[in-house]
């Protein structure tokens, strides 16, 4: 029997939502295309993440070139050190993740170099799977594309491996228009690419794909979030890293997660919380879903704290679909040793500190005319002295490499009391990272099911028996066609008011599928099929009574209502959170 990934995709193959690109020349691994429907579920999914981080969070959008300049690789460690240990069959010359084919004989494969791979897979003597060959040397692969910039190939670029650094490279522009102050956030939606070894977990791990990331700068001496209380009860499945050394999830609230150190402060929380309200929003079942800390091992050194977000898939077990990290001051520091441009952000104290300060105070009225034309340079020189270097009755300068002796009267020391109102500080950054298309697939495959199908029919028509149901459970929010519009009959009476209730749907932005042909039971089999959550019939009791029947996908259930009610009805079906019980209660 086909297994969960195989029915999806069958069903996204055959509908329009997922194909392989390049089918037409026979498909290249890692590469897919959203067709109709895809797309248009893919960009509900990414409106809902803008609807969430953008308009809520007040997170700016931007949009930055896809192609990087080598600079910016140099900085982020892309270049030194984005890849993957590669070993090829000598045989058959096929590519593999070294990492990969050792899971059986180590434990934590991806902490092995290059060469301790080589070791393992000669002295486990695997072989590749494909034809039994023996494997290569394994050796680093950078996953970066590389391209070159102009004719002549002189100036190297690669395409993005991930959108963030767009955001980083812009933090002096961003820090302008948040007018200096922090916390502050920018946001990408844009294609990433990665030149994956061998990607064979089919649309899970693509060479070229979609990330919706938010870079968020905050004050690294305060770590709150305002709206922490908010959450703070929601609860999640938390694998910390006890919970994994131990093999044990737990569920737990937010606020006792930061009261107890699981999670290492309120605003990598906070971000724990969006990302669970929109994956959750955009059809993810909370019951397979779970946040995974980043063992210590698997932490980048930098990083304060890690959460992966992770979808339960029935094919690929637990998939990383979000990855949550406080990046502290890493990205931006590295970014400014390379650009050799300060960027930091000038904080102003609540209260001013007051700071003690030794100053020196050279009598010019000596020094002058002793030193004549040295004398400001001998000056420069008794200020740039420690305190204890001006204790003795005669202090020694050098200047110009001449040692000079001063007679300690010509020069006055004091301790002053000096105000500080601010400081310059580099932020620290939350990053919040977003795979879009993995989450599009598993959403897909978490509303997938396939039921005994009971027959509907409307009167007047003949039965049609179906024996099973395929139908996509998408919030409404979320299905690509929001409502299909369905004459009875192919009668001139009935297509001219369900043409206008189309029109009406379409001036209200909602996406409505016209559908007239073959019986009302199969035509509401193929809407189940790809999520349309409500259909309009429109029969014969229409144009009697201006009324029409609207049916809910997920109970089948049947309501009547106005014509004139209708496109108001729907809309608030979808976006208003009203209750399919209440909809026909207005007619
Ligand atoms: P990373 O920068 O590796 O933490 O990736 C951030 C997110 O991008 C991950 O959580 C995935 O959802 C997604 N992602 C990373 N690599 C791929 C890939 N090869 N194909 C599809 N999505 C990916």
């Amino acid at each position: 029997m086909a297994d969960k990934y195989e029915q999806v995709l069958e069903l996204a193959k055959r509908r329009g939502f997922i194909w392989n690109s390049f089918e037409l020349y026979g498909g290249t691994a890692g590469f897919y295309d959203y067709g109709p429907l895809g797309a248009m579920l893919k960009r509900r999914v990414e409106n809902i993440w803008r609807d969430i981080f953008v308009i809520n969070e007040g997170y700016y959008e931007i949009e930055s070139p896809t192609i990087g300049i080598e600079d910016v690789f140099i900085a982020s460690g892309h270049v030194g050190g984005f890849s993957d240990p590669l070993t090829e069959c000598q045989k058959c010359n096929e590519a593999f993740r070294a990492d990969h084919l050792v899971t059986d004989v180590v434990d934590n494969p991806d902490t092995l170099s290059a060469d301790e791979l080589t070791e393992v897979i000669g002295k486990n003597d695997i072989k590749c799977p494909e034809c039994g060959g023996k494997l290569g040397k394994v050796y680093e692969f950078n996953l970066m594309f590389k391209t070159s910039i102009g004719p002549g190939g002189k100036r190297a670029g690669y395409l993005r491996p991930e959108t963030a650094q767009g955001m980083f490279v812009d933090f002096p522009r961003l820090l302008k228009f948040y007018r200096d102050h922090l916390p502050f956030g920018a946001t990408q939606i844009g294609k990433a690419y990665r030149n994956e070894i061998s990607p064979r977990q089919g649309v899970i791990r693509l060479r070229e794909f979609t990330q919706a990331e938010a870079e968020i700068f905050i004050d690294p001496r305060d770590k709150t979030h305002p709206k922490f209380k908010e959450i703070a009860d929601i609860a999640l499945n938390l694998f910390s890293q006890e919970g994994q050394a131990a093999g044990e999830m737990q569920k737990i609230s937010l606020g006792d997660a930061v009261k107890n150190g699981i999670i290492a402060h309120e605003f990598l929380a906070y971000c724990l919380a969006l990302t669970y309200q929109f994956l959750v929003r955009v059809g993810v079942s909370p019951d397979k879903l779970r946040f995974r800390q980043h063992m210590k091992d698997e932490m980048a050194h930098y990083a304060a704290d890690c959460w992966d977000a992770e979808i339960l898939s029935e094919r690929f077990g637990w998939v990383e679909v979000v990855g949550i990290a406080d990046r502290t001051d890493y990205d931006l520091k590295a970014h400014a040793k390379q650009s050799e441009k300060e960027l930091n952000v000038y904080v102003s104290y609540d209260t001013p500190k007051k700071l003690e300060k030794f100053v020196v105070k050279p009598d010019m009225g000596v020094l002058g005319p002793m030193f004549k034309g040295k004398a400001g340079k001998i000056a420069n020189a008794l200020k740039a002295l420690k305190p204890e270097e001006l204790s003795g009755d005669v202090i020694e300068v050098t200047v110009d490499g001449e040692k000079i002796n001063i007679n300690k009267d010509s020069v006055k020391f004091e301790t002053v009391t000096e105000e500080i109102h601010g400081e310059n500080i580099i932020p620290h950054v939350i990053e919040p990272s977003f795979g879009i298309d993995r989450i599009t697939y598993s959403l897909l495959e978490h509303s997938y099911f396939e039921e005994e199908a009971k027959e509907e029919e409307e009167e007047g028509e003949e039965g049609g028996k179906e024996e099973m149901r395929i139908v996509l459970r998408l919030p409404p929010e979320v299905a690509p066609v929001q409502a299909a519009v369905l004459p009875l009959l192919t009668r001139e009476e009935l297509i001219k008011p369900a043409n206008e209730i189309v029109k009406k749907l379409r001036i209200k932005g909602i996406l409505v599928a016209f559908d007239d042909s073959g019986t009302v039971g199969r035509r509401y089999r193929r809407n189940d099929e790809i999520g349309t959550p409500y259909s309009i019939t429109v029969d014969y009791q229409t144009l009697e009574d201006s009324t029409v029947t609207i049916r809910d996908r997920d109970t089948m259930k049947q309501v009547r209502a106005g014509i004139s009610d209708i496109a108001g009805i729907i809309y608030d079906l979808i976006y208003g959170g009203s209750s399919f019980g209440d909809a026909g209660k207005k007619v």
